[in-house]
């Protein structure tokens, strides 16, 4: 057998593998994290991707450095899952393993001290166990006799130590009711013996069984159709109405796998929108629900990694996408809920991975399951559902035989015209606003800005105030009166007198949900109101106290963007308002009629959550649009139909496939310059199925300039073959000599964007 004296590595960065030598007697494996030098005096963390015996041809090798964890971090089937990741999504390994692993775990670009300090370091557990004398049977009995009388406390704690773990097994401290005092006694006397060692995750506990809501015959029907499903198909499509209990069929599902011993993951869109969620899952599934996502401590990340890195088995984990970098040893079911969501897919910083489609690959890297569910499928899946790729289950009853929600068109023109608004309202919305109110009900109202005004405009001459770093136009935010830049978070005063003609006070056009929150006040001064968005929610806390306080009860009106239309199952909800559809049918990008159709279908499924149908009130310009059409009749394979019919024509995704290449630089002309060689060079080869350069709808953030080449590539033809070309291509943009200039370009490659 050859001796394997190298190891490529991969490093915390954009940077290809780096090979280092492994010294003699030294036993590594793949997957295992390692401290190694790099850069001046520079300590990383890597893990060892590839042993081999091929030495490099140029510079000197250095050693590796000493193991960081007993176990290797990685195992077989993540190994492959970020090869896969990497080769489809035009990243490196490193990248990948910024999104992956906690920082904690990676400290990295540090001297040898910090990078000491800096270690993760498990939490430790105290621990127990009969020692001496007291692990014989008969020495025990006269013990308990002698202590019978002097030390009634050690007598106990002995006593339980004994039923516990007769054999001299450690008992962690905290199972253990006898005090500190007592064992220290006993230990003392040398009858016990106290310790720390690591704590130990929990084992798997097979056959348990949890408390399952029954399911309704119709929920029953669908559960069977998975099964039969998953008989011959990988991944599955769920498409269930909203409010027809797709998570009591998870539930079922997770149940089954758990009692095996097996694994589940459950993918939500952004964790912290879905409070709800894991208190329903926590009731039925109790300490078996594992969480995951971004907003939690990195140290708490670190530990759930590791912990589920030594798992043999039994967890549901419940996280946002980065949970898809997981550790599971007994992988078997992979859900992702509300499929569609756009927040699925990372679009900065690179690893630009979409979790869903992760996660159908990760099942068929490991032979797992996976369930695709929503009540709107992105027309990628519902495609491969028609095409046979997936299969598919509907469940079109709502639970509990709720009626779907009544669905009003308001023309916010006409309203105008016979003088029927107020505000931003149109008279219809204020009327049903007052009807419910009056009966008792909650509203909830939906406008996708944030903020007081979108836009500063002077009346004169038609200034606007706009990001002096960024092309966009500031934001103007009430609550602390001034103007916000949404993309670099730039802040000034609102001027005065408007720079340009000194005539007039610039003032707020358009409105955001902080306006809306202050004209429902002049209206209805009774209610109580609450606003949800990320201005108001900057912190877990602040978003769960919100959520809450309008679950209870205890407000009647709750405004807000996106956050409010995620899952959120609110009892008393009669009556749903749009504000405005307009800017969501008319945004430019070739997936605004889908986004549309998908938002308002979940907005609306907001509301009548109970046995009264809700109504939804949808206040636009253009009430005739197709699409709010196929949402009034709640006729998703309408939209289908005439979106995929339109993308098969004008050749989008999924009948094409995108790779977006951005380039940046702070200089306008380069950029342009640069864009035009790499659109020419990429003509070259793929000739038609290059569109471009284009100036992107916000071509200038933080000061850089950007400009966009965009790659088509059909879905019939080999996407792999066309990465490979594309990969060369781009190297030789930036090795060619004739390129020098354009050195200093970044160019980003976003493979299938959202
Ligand atoms: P979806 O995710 O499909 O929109 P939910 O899972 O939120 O729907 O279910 C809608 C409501 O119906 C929730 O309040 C849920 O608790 C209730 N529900 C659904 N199925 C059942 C069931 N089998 N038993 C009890 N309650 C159910
Ligand atoms: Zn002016
Ligand atoms: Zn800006």
């Amino acid at each position: 057998m050859a001796i394997m004296r190298y190891a490529d590595i991969v490093l915390p960065l954009a940077q290809p593998l780096y090979t280092f030598a492994v010294e003699e007697g030294r036993t590594l494996c793949e997957g295992m994290a390692v401290a190694v030098p790099f850069g001046r005096s520079k300590i990383y963390t890597g893990i060892v991707w590839r042993l081999h015996d091929r030495k490099p041809e140029r510079g000197t090798v250095k050693n590796v450095g000493r193991t960081l964890y007993p176990e290797p971090l990685l195992d077989e089937r993540q190994r492959a899952l970020w090869e896969w990741i990497a080769d489809y999504y035009l990243c490196t390994l490193g990248e990948i393993m910024r999104a992956a692993l906690p920082s904690l775990m990676k400290p990295s670009g540090c001297g040898e001290e910090e990078f000491a300090a800096d270690e993760f370091r498990p939490a430790r557990e105290r621990f127990a166990a009969l020692a001496g004398e007291a692990l014989e049977a008969e020495g025990r009995a006269a013990l308990l006799e002698r202590l019978q009388r002097r030390a009634p406390r050690q007598r106990e704690a002995l006593e339980e130590l004994a039923a516990l773990a007769p054999d001299g097994e450690k008992v962690p401290r905290g199972v253990l009711r006898a005090d500190s005092a007592a064992l220290a006694a006993l230990a003392r006397k040398g009858l016990v013996a106290l310790g720390e060692r690591e704590a130990a995750a929990p084992a798997a506990r097979c056959g348990e069984s949890f408390p399952l809501p029954p399911l309704s015959p119709a929920q029953q029907r669908a559960l069977e159709e998975i099964d039969t499903g998953f008989g011959t198909r990988r991944a599955l499509l769920l498409h269930g109405a909203t409010g027809s209990g797709k998570t009591e069929i998870y539930m079922h599902l997770i149940a089954r796998t758990l009692a095996r011993g097996g694994q589940a993951l459950l993918l939500v869109p952004e964790i912290a929108l879905t409070a709800q969620l894991v208190d329903r899952l926590r009731a039925v599934f109790a300490d078996r629900v594992v969480v995951y996502h971004s907003r939690l401590t990195d140290r708490r990340r670190t530990e759930t990694y590791l912990r589920l890195r030594r798992s043999a088995g039994g967890e549901l984990i419940v996280g946002a996408r980065s949970a898809i970098f997981l550790p599971m040893n007994r992988p078997e079911l992979i859900v992702v809920d509300e499929e569609h969501d756009a927040s699925y897919k990372q679009n900065e910083p690179a690893p630009r991975y979409n979790a869903r489609d992760c996660a159908v690959m990760a099942a068929r890297l490991v032979g797992c399951r996976t369930l695709l569910g929503s009540a709107t499928p992105s027309l990628e899946s519902y495609l491969n559902a028609l095409g046979g790729k997936y299969g598919r289950v509907v469940l079109d009853e709502r639970y509990g035989g709720s009626l779907p929600p009544q669905i009003l068109v308001s023309d916010t023109l006409r309203a105008v015209k016979r003088g029927e608004r107020r505000t931003h309202f149109n008279k219809l919305l204020l009327d049903r606003m007052a009807e419910t109110l009056a009966g008792g009900g909650q509203a909830m109202l939906f406008q996708n800005r944030r903020g007081f005004a979108p836009y500063v405009e002077c009346r004169e001459c038609g200034w606007t105030a706009r990001c002096p770093r960024c092309n966009v136009s500031l934001t103007l935010h009430k609550g602390d009166g001034r103007m916000v830049c949404h993309y670099c978070g730039h802040t000034e005063a609102i001027p005065e007198k408007c720079p340009r003609c000194r005539v007039t006070e610039p003032a707020p056009m358009g409105f955001g949900t902080e306006k809306i929150e202050q004209e429902i006040a002049r209206h209805f001064p009774e209610a109580r109101i609450e606003r949800l968005d990320r201005d108001s929610a900057t912190s877990e806390g602040a978003f769960r106290r919100i959520v809450e306080t309008f679950a209870r009860g205890d407000a009647d009106i709750l405004v807000g963007t996106q956050m409010i239309t995620k899952g959120f199952d609110f009892g008393g909800v009669e009556l749903v308002g749009v504000l405005n559809a307009d800017n969501l049918l008319n945004d430019p990008d070739f997936r605004s009629a889908e986004r549309a159709f998908q938002l308002l279908t979940q907005v609306a499924g907001r509301a009548g959550r109970r046995r009264t149908p809700g109504t939804v009130v949808i206040q636009t310009a253009e009430p005739e649009h197709p699409v709010l059409r196929q949402v009034v009749a709640g006729d998703y394979e309408a939209m289908a139909r005439c979106q995929l019919a339109e993308r098969k024509t004008f050749f989008y995704p999924p009948y094409a496939r995108l790779v977006r290449l951005t380039l940046h630089h702070r200089d306008p002309v380069l950029v342009r310059r640069a864009a035009n060689t790499l659109a020419a060079l990429l003509r070259e080869r793929f000739g038609r199925r290059v569109l471009g350069p284009a100036a992107p709808p916000v071509d200038r953030i933080r000061g850089e300039y950007l400009a966009v080449v965009l790659l088509k590539i059909e879905a019939g033809a080999s996407f792999g073959r066309a990465r490979t070309l594309l990969r060369e291509l781009l190297a030789r943009m930036h090795d060619d000599p004739a390129n020098r200039e354009y050195k200093s370009v970044t160019i980003r490659c976003n493979v299938d964007p959202q």
